[in-house]
């Protein structure tokens, strides 16, 4: 069956988390949320036509989007926490954090996103890490010279800034298009960030920044 003469209801007929709907043509998940398919390659057109036209832009514009994302899915885990028939009805600030970013992340599982493991061991001085394994555009972009997953950081740094109603940012540490077994974020207060940044940039590993850190 090719992908250009199939019908989306061909296509997700069988996937247990997405259905085809035939009225609009579109993708939903069992939710309602309408989704989109995007290939490795297009991830790899995308950001390769960004930084080729926009260099300076580029990563910040995808860790925007990322940010912009994360709080659009936050309000809905919001919604879904209260809404739920036997569940407690607590917003996601009173849901316990662990809790509320597992939760979060499980729509980003589902699409293809990859896997993520919270670790807050530094959560007393606001600091979390996120491990993801198989990073999307990790596998995109293999290869790169630099941690690539910047649309990632800002998802993270939008759902703990959503959840601790405060500003967070997320920086990159070490990243699987550059070899590594998995991509590695720590989020936490914006000076917190700027200075892994620093120690990232001359070279400094992820253990040790993480160590100096926490
Ligand atoms: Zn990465």
């Amino acid at each position: 069956m090719s992908l250009r003469s199939a019908k989306p209801s061909d296509l997700f007929s069988r996937h247990p988390l997405f259905q085809g709907d035939a009225s609009t043509g579109g993708i939903r998940r069992t939710d309602g949320t309408r989704v989109a398919p995007f290939s490795g390659e297009l991830l790899h057109a995308l950001h390769v036509a960004l930084i080729e036209h926009a260099a300076d832009f580029a990563q910040d514009a995808l860790y925007r989007s990322g940010y912009e994302w994360a709080l659009q899915e936050m309000i809905q885990v919001n919604t879904r926490l209260q809404s739920k028939p036997n569940g407690t009805k607590q917003p996601i600030w009173q849901t316990d954090v662990p809790a509320a970013l597992e939760l979060w992340w499980t729509g980003f599982a589902d699409a293809g996103w990859g896997s993520c493991t919270f670790d807050f061991a530094g959560f007393e001085k606001g600091i979390v890490l996120a491990e993801v394994k198989n990073s999307a555009l990790a596998a995109a972009l293999a290869g790169a010279e630099q941690p690539m997953c910047h649309l990632y950081a800002g998802l993270f740094a939008g759902a703990m800034s959503f959840r601790q109603r405060a500003e967070r940012h997320a920086v990159e540490l070490q990243c699987a298009a550059l070899g590594e077994p998995s991509c590695l974020f720590l989020i936490g207060p914006g000076e917190t960030i700027d200075r892994a940044e620093a120690w990232r940039q001359q070279g400094i590993a992820a253990a040790e920044i993480v160590r100096q850190l926490r």
